[in-house]
């Protein structure tokens, strides 16, 4: 049984139910979900792009099988969302991304672990400190609290916390 760390984006449609609807297909293809962070919420990138501000959570999870199939859980719920890739940073209704599967560091065409731009995230870190205050980084070792003293201050600004959610 694998600790796993993912995150939740999404700026296109309704996030909170398209996150509460993400949440119960993991259920239903059996990862379990152990914890949930708030709902944070932050402009879109990049600055000006003139796109509809993202909304973003974290959620822990335990489960049996390895990265690879997860990811293509994960895929399939996006799709099942109404995701559509397009161009690079292109608004969507639903983004899952790993973040940490059981500190496993993995460098593949198709994976990369722990997530390769979560560090420089606030509104990834954010929502992570709240569920996983003591998470390190797998490669580093540093905390999680280094991590968010790094972001720079223009960044962090104007993400807020928008409470917490049912699912
Ligand atoms: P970013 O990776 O910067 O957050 P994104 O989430 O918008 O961008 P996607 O279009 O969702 O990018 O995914 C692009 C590809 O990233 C996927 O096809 C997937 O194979 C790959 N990928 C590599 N590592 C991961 C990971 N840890 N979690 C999710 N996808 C990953
Ligand atoms: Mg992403
Ligand atoms: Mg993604």
């Amino acid at each position: 049984m694998s600790q796993v760390y993912i995150a939740l984006g999404a700026n296109l449609s309704n996030p909170k139910e398209t996150f509460s609807l993400a949440i119960e297909s993991l259920q239903l293809a059996g990862a379990k979900v152990e914890m949930v962070s708030g709902l944070w919420q932050s402009p879109a990138w990049p600055v000006g792009s003139g796109q509809p501000d993202y909304i973003n959570a974290c959620a822990k999870l335990s489960y049996e099988g390895g990265a690879p199939d997860l990811l293509a859980i994960l895929q399939r719920i996006e799709a099942q969302q109404g995701r559509v890739r397009s161009v690079r940073n292109a608004a969507r209704t639903l983004d899952l991304d790993i973040l940490d599967f059981g500190g496993d560091i993995l460098h593949s065409e198709y994976l990369t672990l722990p997530h390769p731009r979560m560090l420089s995230r606030g509104f990834v870190l954010f929502p992570l400190a709240e569920i996983a205050p003591r998470w390190a980084d797998p490669v580093s070792g540093k905390v999680i609290s280094d991590w968010i003293a790094r972001l720079p201050l223009a960044d962090v600004g104007p993400i807020q916390r928008l409470g917490t959610w049912r699912y």
